[in-house]
């Protein structure tokens, strides 16, 4: 089976500085794939060039079995794009960006027409059919930007960025939706900064930093290969003292974050016991999760 989307050796700079420095992709059908990085690690840049909206400087990508950039314009027919920022029309109604929306697919009015009762239902906005776009909430917003992006009925999806400001309970809807979509065989490519949001919804994953890839897999992989299984986090006023004096006698490798300390150890229990008898401490044992991935492979350091 093809890749749905395919990227080979894909590199581009911008005012001499390599913002994506030679990556390989391959996405298939039915996956929900996640590009997760720090700001600037070039993930907008990547999904640009493979919806082939950017050239690339060197290497290739294919859409669909379709070259892009060359022919973007075909490909983008069987795409659908949620981008980072909401840009519906705020003096159309719901229903009327998606009428809008369908036409520039060259889609006739009682096609789009028809499908706009199953978008809504969809998008959980049957009673807001006729409601303007700034009366909506945040939420409300997200759910119809996906359902324009569904308008032409696409097999793949781009979405950038797609709980970004939400609250939970409408991240959750989305999240919903968004696996409803793989059930139906449409492929996904997003951008997450929430590692939970990444762990839940993604098949696989790539970790991207300063334009590269620095490692792919499942989440269950990435976590298995790149970090230790246990977490123990140790929190108060004392904890630096604490690692200072006893972190390294539990823990082959411990990060210490502003007040708290975070040990990473195949067996916690040793530590546990040690940390119920510090009465001036607390502490938190858990798995490790992609966060802990995350931020081993791209650092703690803020990036903006
Ligand atoms: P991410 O989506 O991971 O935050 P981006 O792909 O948006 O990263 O950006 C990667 C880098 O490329 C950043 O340093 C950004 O400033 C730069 N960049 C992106 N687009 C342009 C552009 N059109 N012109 C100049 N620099 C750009």
């Amino acid at each position: 089976m093809n890749p749905v989307i395919q990227a080979k050796g894909l590199q581009k700079s911008y005012g001499g500085h390599c913002v994506v420095d030679g990556l390989d992709l391959s996405i298939y059908k039915g996956e929900c794939f996640g590009l997760l990085g720090p700001n600037g690690a070039g993930k907008t840049t990547t999904l640009r060039m493979l919806l082939g909206l950017i050239a690339p400087d060197a290497g290739t990508a294919t859409l669909l079995d379709l070259p892009v950039p060359q022919a973007a314009r075909e490909a983008r027919i069987k795409v659908g794009v949620v981008p980072q920022m909401d840009n519906l029309d705020p003096d159309f109604t719901v229903a009327e960006n998606l009428l809008v929306y369908g036409r520039y697919f060259g889609m006739q009015d009682s096609d789009i027409e028809a499908r706009i009762p199953d978008l809504l239902d969809f998008a959980s906005l049957t009673s807001k059919r006729d409601a303007k776009v700034p009366t909506l909430s945040g939420g409300m917003k997200r759910r119809l930007t996906l359902a324009r992006a569904l308008v032409n009925d696409p097999d793949v999806v781009f979405l950038d960025e797609p709980t970004t400001g939400l609250d939970p309970q409408a991240r959750h809807l989305i999240w919903q939706r968004l696996r409803e979509l793989t059930q139906q065989g449409k492929t996904l490519l997003l951008t997450t900064h929430f590692m939970d949001e990444a762990e839940r919804l993604c098949h696989r994953l790539a970790v991207m930093d300063n334009g590269k890839l620095i490692s792919e897999g499942s989440p269950r992989e990435l976590i298995e290969r790149n970090i230790e299984p246990q977490v123990v986090e140790v929190f108060g006023e004392t904890s630096g003292q604490w690692a200072d004096m006893h972190a390294a006698n539990f823990a082959q490798r411990y990060e210490v974050s502003g007040e708290s300390v975070f040990c990473y150890v195949p067996e916690a229990q040793p530590l546990v016991m040690h940390l119920q008898a510090q009465s001036t401490l607390r502490y938190l044992h858990r798995p490790a999760n992609l966060e802990d991935v995350f931020l081993k492979l791209t650092g703690r350091e803020m990036r903006e």
